[in-house]
């Protein structure tokens, strides 16, 4: 069965007469189909929307004064546009730069300190057996609430994916903070949690199975004090 020819299938895509064997033959093949289908759709993005239409007189005749006022008064308006655009960009140039000075001093509000808050608690993270990775966690109060910074450097190999907990001094009930990736993150703790009786920060490794649960297999382990 050949297929019908590209000029044809053009001719479709236009909207144009086609052959009735060019008709016949897409009734029957999805290629050729798809083919016009194709070319449907560049059509449709090149053609105009609406058919043009020519303006009436008067607008053509204001277009044109328009353009020879334009011409004529041209080399006095870029002179004068010259002249005011200098001041504007030194304006424009100095406010970026005001801007650029603020966005700095925001980030450091005390001339270059590191916006921690105030230390409440640290642990010392020791590794649990068959694991070697030790850390720290610091328990900080900041304007926005608790965080507790967790760092656990070194390169662990971990099965699925590092999590951070805090868990009750009896060990029975527990709290996730978050996902742990790199050495180090900062974890938001629950406004109402009471650090006094969850007061073991516990790092896990989790697999990724979807259960929320803790896995068991803690990474290293220390009690905030
Ligand atoms: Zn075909």
């Amino acid at each position: 069965m050949p297929h019908s020819d590209p000029e044809d299938l053009a001719l479709v895509a236009l909207g144009e007469d086609a052959s009735p064997a060019t008709l016949e033959h897409l009734d029957i093949c999805v290629l050729c189909r798809d083919e016009v289908a194709t070319l449907t759709d560049v059509v449709d993005g090149v053609r105009v929307p609406a058919p043009l239409q020519r303006p009436p007189a008067r607008v053509w005749e204001g277009i044109e004064a328009q353009i020879e006022q334009a011409r004529a008064a041209e080399p006095i308006a870029l002179e004068s546009r010259r002249r005011r655009r200098l001041p504007l960009l030194l304006v424009g140039a100095a406010a970026a730069g005001a801007a650029v000075v603020l966005g700095v001093q925001a980030i450091l509000p005390d001339g270059g300190a590191d916006p921690a808050g105030v230390e409440l608690a640290t642990a010392t993270l020791d590794p649990l057996p068959g694991w070697d990775a030790a850390g720290t966690a610091v328990l900080e109060d900041r304007d926005d609430g608790r965080v507790l910074r967790v760092d656990l450097p070194g390169d662990v190999p971990v099965e699925g994916y590092r999590e951070v907990w805090l868990i009750s001094t009896d060990l029975t009930s527990l709290v996730s903070l978050g996902v742990l990736t790199g050495d180090s993150g900062s974890f938001d703790l629950p406004a109402d949690l009471d650090v006094t009786e969850f007061a073991v920060v516990d790092v896990s490794d989790e697999p990724v199975n979807g259960d929320p649960t803790h896995s068991g297999a803690s990474i290293a382990r220390g009690e905030l004090a």
